[in-house]
């Protein structure tokens, strides 16, 4: 550990695996469902993918927008079954149609989403769905599951850290963990659907939401290819979340649109002509 801790950007991922616990042991359940991090370790991670991330895509600083989607994230993110850590909602300056978050609370949504959304609960359907995403913890699961038990032994016994730190760095510049699966992204929705309407926001956003996307993707798939590409939008997801929201006690005055919303949406720079970039 003495020997670890000289090298200064080792420390946090072999900190990390090193500090696990009992935690990995005490998991029951299927493999995917395993999580190795604690929230602390968890919460570090993000930030330094946050700023890995941050480098790589073009974050969107107009201040009125940014301070829009953090409110409504944390709305939202309040009504979440997970409210012990900090959520941290940004913007990214890109036409592709999408949203994504990684693991610790930190979410992005593009420009182009934004502008796809007609309606506030649209746009609050999708970040829900990401909040959702940090909820299941499906990052540092699918983390875990890249590992594999042996790298987290080999790592814990000091071998090949470097080789290991690297898996792990990989893991966040290849996308793969937000690439979750189908369970993953059922689950997401689910916690959605709830977060959405415990916030008094109508939860028919996502469905009409994802309805639009399936539409946009079956029609232009060249120009919209990348939309939701590491979860794309089902009839089967939509007919999911239909049948979630009928059995919700009924509740009236749930929002589904807001002035400030579509103030928003003038507030964005013109759309460039062509998709650019994953994000
Ligand atoms: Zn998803």
């Amino acid at each position: 550990m003495q020997k670890v801790c000289r090298t200064t950007r080792l420390t946090l991922w072999v900190t990390l695996v090193l500090m696990t616990g009992s935690g990995f042991f005490g998991c029951a359940g299927k493999i995917s469902d395993i999580n190795i991090f604690s929230d602390a370790q968890e919460v570090q991670l993000g930030k330094q993918f946050s700023r890995q991330i941050e480098q790589e895509v073009k974050i969107y600083s107009d201040p009125i927008v940014t301070a829009y989607i953090a409110q409504l994230g944390r709305h939202l993110a309040n009504h979440s079954q997970r409210k012990n850590i900090t959520y941290h909602f940004k913007t990214v300056n890109t036409e592709v149609v999408n949203a994504f978050a990684i693991p610790g609370g930190y979410l992005y949504v593009n420009i182009g989403l934004i502008r796809a959304a007609e309606n506030e609960s649209e746009l609050a359907g999708v970040i829900g769905h990401e909040i959702g995403h940090v909820v299941g913890k499906h990052g540092v699961k699918q983390m875990t599951r890249q590992l594999g038990l042996a790298a987290v032994a080999q790592l814990a016994l000091g071998e090949n850290q470097s080789e290991l730190k690297q898996i792990v760095a990989g893991l966040a510049a290849n996308g793969v963990l937000m690439k979750y699966g189908r369970d993953a992204e059922r689950e997401a929705d689910r916690y959605a659907v709830q977060e959405m309407y415990d916030a008094g926001i109508d939860p028919e956003g996502m469905a009409t939401f994802f309805e639009k996307l399936l539409k946009l993707q079956k029609g232009k798939p060249s120009k919209l290819e990348q939309i939701f590409s590491t979860h794309p939008p089902t009839t089967e997801r939509i007919a999911a979340v239909r049948s979630q929201i009928a059995k919700l006690p009924r509740k009236s005055n749930l929002k589904k649109d807001s002035r400030r919303f579509h103030k928003i949406k003038k507030r964005l720079p013109p759309p460039s002509k062509t998709p650019k970039g994953k994000q």
